[in-house]
């Protein structure tokens, strides 16, 4: 056995597999201490080395998992979510998602494919060309071969890291294909009060927000001027149904038939249903691929206007304040039916705070000088502005002496993030403020702030929305409304419990 495999190729094999596997696993996100996968990984390589074309399947089997290194190292392994967020993402979002993956991954990728390299190519020729060796007669390659095939097809990290992929995409599209071919039904409403009939009722979808950099929330720095004085029910805390746009509003915005998403029953069809006239807006982009599921519910909406409708997501996002000239031309707009001005139902979808921060501003003034980066400060602000926006429509339903009300939810949080020194925020599931969200109802009728300290799953937001509406439907659960409703207590994420998640606490 000695003789054919020669001291240095050993050691450089076993050394160079094992380093590289170990990588591997830590880029895809793939449980880490899993003895028997590393073991089929360097026994892979190894066998491998033997044969040109088997090196170079492998190679290429292991190098795209690598690719995924940065997406692997921050969110762990591939689900529907990030799947999702490919096939939703134009070219200019994903410049900017790259601009702020560090340097330093796309550097580590460099140096695994080299490691990758050596320990399938180097000093190949040195032990194909030993006589001796039991590959070298018919049986003992044949048996190498299948061996091969085996470890790349079942139970290898490349196998692993494929399967998952498959998997995700196969939720992502079984999700997408649900929410094209359905018709829309009704509620059956049980019980109706007409009490509750507002002129205008305002659904704003925030982006991004976790609720403890608002000052509202306890934030010790003023991001929340507006709301930190106004009346109404601040509910605390609601659990995203995500911890992605899609996956969470799909969840949120919908009725759930055995547990499942009813495309067909939404926020939108309950409101038109209820008598209202329904409009969507929109800055997260419209059309073909981008945000498929959210746009389906926006088109249940009687008008649909889209600020960002070249179709791509938050990158081709305009200023949220440019809502604001539609929404004062919506309210002015009078609809009859029978001879009495028909209520309005108006969506509102942000771009919020989604990531990077910086290009949410569009010139709203950042007067946040924390230590920890310019991300962090635009992120500050960009709640600041929120703050305003939600001031400004509230003036303007002042203004035009409306009977009004309004909800405001964010569709997840963020995690933080480190680069360079400096302190961002992004998409993460990891912890629990990845799921911490605001959740707060503003009413022209509300005369004090009141703070609810109860835990709401996002999967209720369809309960709450019904009761605010004045209806009890077979779809909907009457017990839950603003300002009372049983705690949720234990909530799952798309990442475990969510008792058990991480903390990842606010920085002030
Ligand atoms: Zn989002």
């Amino acid at each position: 056995m000695r003789k054919f495999f020669s001291k240095i190729t050993i050691k450089t094999v076993a050394v160079f597999t094992a380093a590289t596997l170990l990588c591997v696993f830590q880029a895809v996100g793939v449980d880490l201490i899993i003895v028997e996968r590393i073991i089929a990984g360097i026994v892979l390589i190894a066998l491998a080395r033997y044969f040109k074309s088997a090196a170079i399947a492998v190679f290429i089997a292991f190098i795209i998992p690598l690719f995924y290194l940065p997406v692997g190292l921050e969110y762990g392994s591939p689900a529907p979510g990030y799947i999702a967020a490919v096939f939703e993402t134009d070219p200019s979002e994903t410049a900017e998602f790259l601009s702020i993956v560090p340097v330093r991954d796309f550097f580590y990728i460099l140096v695994l494919i080299i490691l990758l390299a050596f320990a399938l190519f180097f000093n190949r020729g040195g032990i194909t060309t030993v006589t001796s060796t039991p590959l070298r007669n018919r049986r003992g390659k044949i048996v190498a071969l299948v061996l091969i095939i085996i470890l790349l097809f079942f139970g290898s990290i490349p196998y692993r890291f494929y399967r998952l992929v498959y998997k995700s995409y196969a939720a992502y599209a079984d999700l997408i294909s649900k929410a094209e071919t359905t018709p829309i039904n009704d509620f059956e409403i049980i019980k109706r009060s007409d009490a509750l009939e507002k002129d205008v009722r305002v659904v704003v979808i925030g982006e991004s927000v976790r609720k403890d950099y608002l000052s509202v929330y306890g934030y010790p720095h003023k991001t929340t001027p507006f709301l930190d004085g106004a009346n109404g029910i601040f509910i605390d805390t609601l659990i995203a149904a995500g911890p992605s746009t899609m996956t969470s509003l799909s969840r949120t915005l919908t009725a759930k038939e055995n547990e499942r998403i009813d495309w067909s029953r939404t926020v939108v069809t309950l409101g038109a249903q209820t008598g209202y006239e329904t409009y969507w807006l929109s800055n997260s982009g419209f059309a073909g691929k981008t945000s498929t599921a959210v746009s389906l519910i926006a088109s249940q909406s009687d008008r649909m206007i889209f600020l960002n409708a070249r179709g791509g997501v938050e990158a081709g996002a305009k200023d949220d304040f440019e809502f604001l000239a539609k929404f004062d031309e919506i309210l002015k707009n009078e609809t009859l039916k029978n001879d009495r001005k028909t209520p309005k139902l108006i969506f509102i979808h942000m771009a919020g705070s989604h990531s990077p921060a910086c290009n949410r501003l569009h010139g709203f003034a950042n007067r946040f000088d924390l230590p920890y980066g310019k991300e962090h400060n635009c992120y500050l602000a960009s709640i600041e502005k929120l703050d305003s926006f939600i001031k400004a429509l509230v003036d303007e339903m002042s203004a035009q002496k409306l009977s009004w009300s309004l909800i405001y939810f964010s569709d997840h949080g963020q995690g933080h993030y480190e680069n360079n020194k400096e302190i961002g925020l992004r998409h993460g599931g990891s912890a629990k403020q990845g799921y911490e969200v605001p959740l707060f109802l503003l009413d022209s009728a509300a005369t004090e702030h009141v703070v609810i300290k109860r835990r709401i799953s996002g999967l209720r937001l369809i309960d709450l929305f019904a009761s605010w509406l004045g209806v009890n439907t077979d779809k909907t659960d009457p017990r839950y409304t603003f300002s009372d409703f049983p705690e949720d207590l234990n909530i799952t994420t798309q990442n475990g419990a969510y008792d058990d998640l991480a903390d990842d606490p606010a920085l002030y």
